[in-house]
């Protein structure tokens, strides 16, 4: 029988196609907005400068600042800028740092923010925000912080470097992975939680094989569109605060993370629900979901350690103590010492069962 859910659409206006860069101009308009600040990293500053150039005088300046883990430090020097250009409005042209610093700014000014959105993290259509001050992350999630317009042109994501690609699209799978057992979750998630994975499971392998493949690059942002949509609506379980854990107390990468953690996080809950990750198992040719999500990701050249990334042996304790701190609800309630387990499989990159 179908169970009782609760539905609430929280879905900005996409704009999804390749060349929907050209209608940045048109979507200002739209957001009824003449003076946009554009936000970037170093890295991305030449993309970053042509779209000033193409936006001519509904630009009102370039900042190229933003890093990983939104430091309020950078949000406060970002606010200067943006207060004396006379902006009345953020275009964020990255990925999750660039977008978190749109957030940051939005979250204080209520400024309007289209995003323009270059990696499969996700972060364009949540309403959470994180960042970092004296070394503490802390999450505020507010309406505010959600972004008005999402731009999604595959045509700037053919340079995402292979590696980059392949971790941050195991972090979109993650998001929907966890979106099915989600306590929270409802039909549509659920909905375009598969569909999401499928899409992913089918542009990955392709992207490996030719990174400029425009029919899987546009299937590869339109699974991350669908695996963000999950994560910003539904609760994330164990998975997401391992990964965070990892992150903020070891200053693990971001991706890497979670693409390493998926199969090991996924083996530790699938042993209470089976019957909600059977789909993803049923998609990927395996009896369960863990071993298949692991010889996917090694298949399209994850990293698989995480030893390789850090975190020292000694920190594995350390790492299962924090974890078990405010755990997040998981349908497979949290056991110290299996979680230990599970993160020396994943220091070891051993395939779980
Ligand atoms: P990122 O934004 O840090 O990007 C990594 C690097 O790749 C940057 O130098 C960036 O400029 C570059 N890059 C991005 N797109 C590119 C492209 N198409 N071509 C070439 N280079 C490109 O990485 P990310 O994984 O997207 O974001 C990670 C951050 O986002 C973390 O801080 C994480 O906590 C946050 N995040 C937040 C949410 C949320 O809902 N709040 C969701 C997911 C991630």
């Amino acid at each position: 029988m179908r169970e009782p859910f609760i539905y609430k659409g929280t879905i900005p206006r996409i704009v999804f196609g390749v060349g929907t860069i050209s209608m940045v101009a048109e979507e200002l308009h739209y957001l009824d907005r003449r003076k946009a600040l554009v936000l970037s990293t170093p890295f991305q500053e030449k993309d970053a400068q042509r779209l000033a150039e193409q936006l001519g005088s509904a630009c009102a300046g370039l900042f190229n600042g933003a890093m990983m883990h939104t430091p309020v430090d950078v949000t406060i020097e970002a606010l200067r800028v943006f207060s004396d250009k006379g902006a009345d409005c953020v275009i964020s042209l990255g990925g999750g740092s660039t977008i978190g610093l749109g957030k940051a700014i939005a979250y204080r000014t209520d400024a309007p923010q289209l995003v323009i959105a270059t990696t499969y993290a996700g972060s364009e259509v949540t309403p959470i925000l994180g960042q970092t001050e004296n070394g503490i992350k802390t999450t505020v999630r507010d309406a505010s912080i959600l972004p008005e317009t999402v731009i999604y042109d595959p045509e700037l994501t053919y340079d995402l470097p292979v590696n980059m690609t392949v971790t941050s699209g195991l972090n979109a799978m993650a998001h929907a992975v966890e979106g099915l057992y989600a306590q929270d979750r409802n039909p549509v998630s659920s909905m375009m939680a598969m569909e999401g994975i499928a899409a992913l499971h089918e542009a990955l392998p392709a992207i490996v094989g030719d990174p400029r493949n425009p029919a899987a690059r546009t299937d590869a942002l339109y699974g991350s569109w669908l695996c963000g949509v999950v994560l910003g609506a539904v609760g994330m379980a164990l998975h997401h605060k391992i990964c965070h854990t990892l992150g903020g107390s070891f200053d693990l990468p971001h991706s890497e993370t979670h693409a390493i953690l998926l199969p090991h996080t996924v083996a530790y809950t699938e042993a209470a629900v089976p019957h909600l990750l059977e789909p993803v198992a049923a998609l990927l040719g395996t009896d369960r979901a863990a071993p298949g999500l692991y010889d996917f990701a090694l298949g399209i050249g994850a990293p698989t350690r995480l030893q390789d990334f850090g975190l020292a042996a000694e920190d594995l304790d350390k790492a299962t103590d924090i974890a078990m701190r405010n755990p997040y609800w998981n349908p497979r309630p949290l056991e110290a010492t299996a979680i230990r387990e599970m993160l020396q499989m994943a220091w070891e990159g051993a395939r779980p069962a």
